[in-house]
């Protein structure tokens, strides 16, 4: 129900920069990796979550997208939505609310898991948007909420888990 091959397609959206490709980045396997640095945007994995397997394509294709039809496919193809912003760039902040309303107007009448990561928490001196702001903001847009560092990988594994149990809330009709 709802997948393509078995695989959720999982979107990653957010502006340059943010961190995107450092998070998909880490469930890279061995065998991409020379691939990866020819900017591969595509990536399967299958985590055990709960004692169950899952598998996930994680899309890292908003970029591609942009220059041709600005992200319009990439607010259509996914089954779920991770939305990127850097906790040191307010901008991307304002650019995560501003895809929120994108995907909502795309997609109104779908219950699609969604979540937003406030990214690069190691930069602590940098720091431009709190931690409150961004569970706010996730209240408002309501989705779930998560702050992550990719260079540090913390929060990285609990971000795909919490991913992963919000697209099988949905399947099991919770
Ligand atoms: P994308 O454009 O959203 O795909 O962002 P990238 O993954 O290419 O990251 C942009 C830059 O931010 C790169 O120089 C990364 O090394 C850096 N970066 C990504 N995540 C983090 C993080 O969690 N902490 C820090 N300090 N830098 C990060
Ligand atoms: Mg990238």
């Amino acid at each position: 129900e709802g997948t393509c091959d078995g695989f959720f397609r999982v979107v990653l959206l957010g502006d340059p920069g943010v961190g995107k490709s450092s998070l998909v980045g880490i469930f890279r396997r061995e065998q991409d990796r020379e691939t990866a640095e020819q900017q591969q945007e595509l990536y399967q994995c299958t985590l055990t979550v709960d004692g169950e397997d899952t598998s996930l394509l994680l899309m890292d294709i908003c970029e591609i997208q942009k220059r041709t039809d600005g992200c319009d496919s990439a607010l259509r193809m996914g089954h779920a939505y991770i939305i990127v912003y850097s906790i040191t760039d307010r901008s991307s902040f304002e650019s995560a609310s501003e895809l929120r309303i994108q995907l909502r107007r795309t997609r109104q009448y779908e219950n699609i898991p969604i979540i937003l990561v406030g990214n690069k928490t190691d930069l602590v001196r940098s720091r431009e948007v709190s931690v409150e702001e961004g569970r706010a903001c996730a209240v408002v847009f309501d989705c779930k909420f998560i702050e992550t560092s990719a260079v540090l990988q913390h929060n990285v594994q609990e971000l795909f888990e919490g991913m992963v149990r919000q697209i099988r809330l949905r399947r099991d009709g919770a």
